[in-house]
């Protein structure tokens, strides 16, 4: 997919250089003119990354950033500076506007295709997580979004790679005071302890006396376990061809020594702001996962889930010519705990019923809750006499121990009837087991309630 890019700047020429270098490369460009127009188009999520003037009338571009990163619609969308002056004050008073990078005007080519290749590929990363990310309404946690405008950036646990003890000393005490910062000195021990250690950013000397930290760099890209851990590369000197080079393997910023400390600390809040940010969405995408197959009530998993899964675990049983053992639960006489203690007394029961189900399984058994006060446990590896035990411990686990209700206030008896079916031959299916289980379960209601049948067939 190609990235839009929208360069913004009030005057007409330098909008149409940056624009024909950009097109060449083929990016989609839009142009804006003003802050004002800058904004509308990023609220429309019309582009994946802006290049913003400073030296603007109106709204200059430090407040144009400013702004987009303080509005949750629009914080994720990477801002690069486009400054007249190679200033560290005007670099430091963009990053503190919540910048992603600098360019220096006259613009290389080289710098900019990389940046904005390197920017752009990670928001689309971030992009993806965002569309499955579902709103915090739905599945009722912190909105990432909301959370990210809030998000300092400080507090951020580093490790820093270098083998120059002057350099690392300087490097670590210019960041100290906000985060905590281990120092490694050895490259393959920086390896093992990003894979390891819960770092939320590296910082990796590229002057490494014994090693190549651009090697280093390319193999955390290559871990699964360090592959999302960002990546500030310090730089000697103006080696821009590594520099590159270190774009395109995956590093998220450089900074070029001597190293400016205000600098320092502003790119690393703003890499520890965004891990931050990619975390949140990762563990609302995790959640809405989890509670897509859940049941809210009682935790345990839904009916949807239980189908889908039931059906494999039957196809596995079967092709293996291993036994598989079905139970349906049911609590007896439902409908009166409810009519006579109230449905959120109905509702403890529902919840105190999963507690025990769940102690009397094992980690391979599926448990679900397949309907309002009706019950799915499937054994895999199990055969009917093993899992008629196992039907006529919960029974009784359930029978012998009243249920707390209003809130540990009172306590009522409760019973339940189990139904039990297991794999017969191997064209059975996941739903004839279920079917014969739900038959053994009626013929349990119909005999008295508080017992097991086991399927006869
Ligand atoms: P039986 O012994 O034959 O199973 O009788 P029963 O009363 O348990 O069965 P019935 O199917 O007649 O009633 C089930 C009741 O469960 C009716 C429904 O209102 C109630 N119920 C279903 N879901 C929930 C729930 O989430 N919370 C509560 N409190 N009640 C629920
Ligand atoms: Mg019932
Ligand atoms: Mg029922």
């Amino acid at each position: 997919m190609t990235a839009r890019v929208l360069v913004v700047d009030d005057v007409p020429a330098n909008v149409k250089l940056l624009e024909a270098r950009l097109s060449a490369e083929y990016f989609d460009v839009t142009t804006a003119y003003s802050g004002a127009e800058a904004l509308a188009i990023c609220e429309r999520a019309e582009c994946d990354i802006v290049l913003l003037d400073v030296m603007m009338p109106d709204m200059d571009g430090f407040e144009v950033c400013r702004r987009l990163k303080t509005n949750p619609l629009t914080h994720h969308i990477p801002v690069v500076m486009v400054t007249a002056l190679d200033q560290s004050s005007d670099r430091v008073a963009g990053l503190e506007a919540g910048a992603d990078d600098f360019l220096t005007k006259p613009v290389s080519d080289v710098a900019l295709i990389a940046r904005v290749r390197s920017l752009t590929r990670l928001k689309m990363m971030t992009d993806e997580l965002r569309m499955r990310a579902v709103t915090s309404r739905e599945i009722g946690i912190q909105n990432p979004e909301i959370e990210a405008v809030a998000e300092t950036g400080r507090g951020g646990r580093i490790l820093l790679v270098d083998d120059r003890q002057a350099s690392y000393e300087r490097l670590a005490a210019m960041i100290e005071d906000d985060n905590t910062v281990d120092i490694e000195s050895d490259p393959n021990g920086a390896l093992f302890r990003a894979a390891e250690g819960n770092y939320e950013l590296l910082i990796v000397s590229l002057g490494l006396q014994n090693f190549d930290g651009l090697r280093l760099c390319s193999q955390l890209r290559s871990l699964d376990r360090t592959r999302n851990l960002p990546i500030l590369a310090i730089a000697d000197g103006e080696d821009q061809a590594r520099l590159t080079r270190g774009l395109e393997i995956g590093i998220n910023d450089y900074l070029v020594r001597p190293v400016d400390k205000n600098e320092l600390q502003a790119r690393v809040r703003t890499q520890i702001r965004k891990k931050r940010y990619t975390e949140r969405l990762r563990d609302n995408v995790q959640l809405s996962i989890e509670a897509a197959i859940t049941d809210a009530l009682t935790g345990l998993h839904n009916r949807r889930y239980m189908e889908t899964h039931l059906a494999a675990l039957v196809d596995q049983a079967a092709a293996r010519g291993k036994p598989l053992s079905v139970l349906v639960l049911d609590i007896d006489f439902f409908k009166a705990i409810n009519d006579t203690y109230g449905h959120d007394a109905g509702d403890d029961v529902l919840r105190e019923f999963a507690i025990r189900v769940r102690k009397s399984i094992r980690g391979i058994d599926l448990a679900c809750r397949y309907g309002g006060e009706e019950f799915v446990i499937v054994m895999p590896e199990t055969d009917m006499a093993v899992a008629a035990t196992v039907a006529e411990r919960l029974r009784r686990r359930i029978a012998t121990e009243p249920f707390p209700i209003d809130r540990g206030h009172r306590q009522i008896d409760v019973t339940i009837s189990i139904g039990l079916a297991g794999l017969e031959s191997a064209d059975d299916t996941a739903a004839s087991v279920l079917k014969r289980a739900d038959q053994a379960l009626y013929r349990a209601k119909r005999d008295g309630r508080n017992r097991v049948v086991a399927d006869a067939a």
